[in-house]
């Protein structure tokens, strides 16, 4: 049943009737309720301590989950210790069980019946009308000439835009010589896709595109489960091969499925394959109103696509024979779903390859320490594409020490020199130029001057970011959205010294707007493109070169394709090293080098510049070298010697309470429950680095070991003995996140 916290249930079926199919729904008595589900397959033997109830009836003949779908949620649930519930949830179209499966979307269409093909002819071999046929109106005889034209029929909308009203049809209709029908209408997503996509179905692969090529398709065409691992340079051209790859496979009659981060934010990408392999694409992500999402599914389950281009969840698509599992950007944190079931869809993607015997092709200009790993260790084939297409040259990077800045200009500097020098230079002679800074708002803070209290926000343990609306000021806290107006004076002490401190996104755009009145600006982060299709609008503008200077978070770091922008900026590269993270010296390797990599792919080479306080540190000295075997190399052996992963696995156990004592107690009883078993050691527990979060307090544990089965076992048994705990626990196997 798709109920979170349920395990599997056991229903009888009626002995007049077969087995219904594994993947099949069924309605089902639940309680008091009648609800569907579905069929997992035949228990092992049923629990005679409950009356075993039959099942009400069998909604599909045949499986609606494919089997090989199914298969893959039981083993998210073991691998991630979620429920089948939640993990069916995640693998379902939406509605999906709903019992009404006619969610489709249709559209009335009048055609000519033999009758009216006749008439219709016979109409206009006379002049006048012809006596034998019955009375008229105009708009009748008007809607017989229309359809004659019209073999397929006409829709009723683009009948009735031409005068033709449903009485005049309804008429016709009663005489025998229209006839009307239903025709379901699939919503399309492409429909509002960036139309400035060119397919370039001629132009010649690279050498290095042939090479990655003459490797990959072998592996493609063996038909048997392996991974490899395209590590290319930004602007390597990589789409390409995926496109190509994914060509020579579906002409095998196999499947593609492919992910990418966040369709949102790429949404070129999507376009690309729909303008190279047009009607056989689906598309699937979240962004999609429940319709189209619908549609797309039932595209795929029908078999009318061979093509499914999707973001995390699109790993459960109901494709058909997949011999081609594409992973995009695999270093991409928003493959890892933040709610239960807590999976990774590229980790997700791998074991669906494993199970249909295909290749799996995972690629980045920055792959995660993880793959890099698997790769140099044999597992996965590694191939590198080392240049850019064409031979341009990468973006040259230059570091700015805020340090020194700061010492000229005073602490609450925000745009260096060298940037505003560079961005004239861009503005005159009509290029692009790109800012990031990797914090939204206008200031991280309000203080108060006299006894330093801070704005905070009542439910989480976190201090209220700074917006400007206008000329209004409000905190917002980016955890539970909380708002409020920012006082005239301190809640606390009262004095009327508050000061804002530190910048974000809107700081910069204000700064920018000041120095360059006359530039064409826009800014890209959660708040400007709240809207759906906003950000679509944007990039379209920024493409057809609409925007000068464009400013924005790491959203604007991630795959777009801006031929004219030549210069990249990034203000405190430095953010994310902050963090109580293990990772985040990889996150701010990856983050300066996804969008270095924006600037210099089109005719003109690119620069960077780059604005830290901590030049010398080694995620940002190695981004700027553009040195990924240097930066993973030094990375890894931090790990190793740290015993952080790869070197070993982690699960994070968070336990809620509704004060802290209470989720340490909770904290504190669950992990003693896991002592005494061999393969891990046990970290905490401790108060979690955001000890509040939505009015609930929380303490965490971790376990680190090489055994995630030993892991696993010990948090199940665990669990088990503490039932009551179980809706204040969450628990994260292999995390991306340690808070
Ligand atoms: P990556 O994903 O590796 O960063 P892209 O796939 O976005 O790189 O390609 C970078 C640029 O090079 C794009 O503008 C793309 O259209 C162009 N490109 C790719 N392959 C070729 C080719 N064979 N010939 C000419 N241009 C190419
Ligand atoms: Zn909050």
């Amino acid at each position: 049943m798709p109920v979170p916290a349920l395990g599997l249930l056991t229903y009888r079926v009626p002995e007049d009737q077969s087995m219904p199919a594994r993947g099949a729904r069924v309605v089902v008595p639940m309680g008091p309720r009648t609800m569907t589900g579905v069929v997992i397959g035949e228990a092992a033997a049923a629990d005679t301590a409950y009356t075993i109830k039959p099942i009400k009836n069998v909604v599909d003949d045949h499986a609606f989950i494919p089997p090989d779908v199914v298969r893959l949620t039981e083993w998210v649930s073991e691998y991630y210790l979620a429920g089948p519930g939640a993990t069916l949830a995640a693998a379902l179209p939406p509605h999906g069980l709903t019992a009404r499966t006619d969610r489709f979307k249709s559209v009335r269409i009048a055609a000519l019946t033999a009758a009216g093909i006749d008439a219709a002819e016979r109409l206009a071999a006379h002049s006048g009308e012809p006596a034998e046929l019955p009375r008229m109106g105009r708009r009748q005889l008007e809607a017989l000439q229309l359809l004659k034209g019209a073999p397929a029929g006409l829709t009723l909308p683009s009948l009735a835009e031409r005068g033709i009203t449903s009485a005049a049809l309804t008429r016709l209709k009663s005489l025998g010589l229209v006839s009307i029908r239903d025709e379901r209408v699939d919503r399309d997503p492409f429909e509002h896709a960036v139309s400035a996509i060119k397919p370039h179905i001629d132009r010649d692969a690279t050498p290095e595109q042939e090479q990655a090529l003459a490797q990959l398709q072998p592996l493609a065409a063996a038909q048997k489960f392996h991974v490899a691992l395209v590590h290319g340079v930004t602007g390597s051209g990589k789409t390409e091969v995926y496109l190509r790859l994914a060509d020579a496979v579906r002409r095998t009659g196999r499947g593609v499925l492919m992910l990418v981060p966040e369709i949102a934010l790429t949404p070129q990408v999507a376009a690309l394959f729909r303008a190279r392999f047009g009607e056989s694409v689906a598309i699937q992500h979240s962004g999609l109103s429940d319709g189209e999402r619908h549609d797309q599914w039932h595209r795929i389950r029908r078999g009318d696509v061979d093509v499914v281009i999707g973001t995390r969840s699109a790993v459960f698509a109901p494709l058909a024979n997949p011999g081609l599992i594409i992973v995009d950007e695999e270093h991409d944190t928003s493959y890892k779903q933040d709610e239960t079931p807590r999976y990774h869809g590229r980790d997700v993607a791998i074991m669906r390859g494993k199970f249909a015997n295909a290749l799996v092709v995972i690629g980045s200009a920055t792959p995660t320490i993880e793959s890099y790993a698997n790769a140099l260790e044999g597992k996965y084939t590694l191939i590198t594409m080392n240049r850019r297409v064409l031979d341009r040259p990468l973006a040259r990077v230059d570091v700015v020490n805020m340090r020194d800045e700061i010492a000229e200009a005073g602490e609450d500097v925000v745009l260096s020199r060298p940037l505003i020098a560079a961005m004239r230079d861009r503005l005159e002679r009509g290029e692009q130029s790109l800012v990031l800074l990797n914090r939204r708002g206008f200031a991280t803070a309000v203080v108060c001057r006299q006894c330093t209290h801070t704005l905070e926000c009542p439910n989480c343990s976190i201090s209220l970011t700074i917006h400007k609306h206008g000329s209004h000021w409000h905190g917002r806290c980016h955890y539970c959205n909380f708002l409020k107006p920012v006082p005239k004076t301190c809640e606390k002490c009262a004095a009327p010294y508050l000061e804002r401190v530190g910048f974000g996104t809107e700081r910069v755009e204000a700064e920018i707007r000041t120095l360059f009145p006359t530039a064409r600006i826009a800014r890209v982060d959660r708040d400007t493109v709240r809207r759906k299709g906003s950000l679509v609008e944007i990039l379209a503008k920024v493409a057809s070169r609409d925007v000068d200077i464009l400013i924005g978070t790491q959203m604007i770091a991630k795959g777009h394709d801006f031929p004219d922008c030549t210069l990249v900026g990034v203000i405190s590269a430095d953010v994310g090293l902050g963090l109580a993270d293990f990772r985040s010296a990889e996150r701010t390797f990856q983050l300066l080098t996804q969008v270095a990599g924006r600037a210099g792919r089109g005719e003109r080479p690119g620069e960077a510049i780059i604005q830290s306080l901590l030049p010398q540190h080694y995620s940002i000295r190695l981004a700027c070298a553009q040195d990924y075997r240097a930066f993973y190399d030094k990375e890894v052996e931090f790990r190793r010697t740290m015993r952080y992963p790869p070197q070993v696995a982690m699960v994070n156990v968070v336990v809620r309470g509704k004060t802290f004592e209470d989720a340490m107690a909770a904290a504190r009883d669950l992990a003693n429950a896991t002592r005494g078993a061999k393969g891990f050691v046990l970290l905490g527990p401790a108060p979690a680095p955001l000890t509040k979060l939505r009015g609930e307090h929380r303490a965490q544990f971790f376990l680190k070991g090489t055994s995630r089965k030993a892991m696993r076992e010990a948090l199940q048994l665990a669990a088990s003995r503490h039932p009551a705990m179980a809706k204040r626990i969450s628990v994260d196997i292999d995390p991306l996140s340690m808070l």
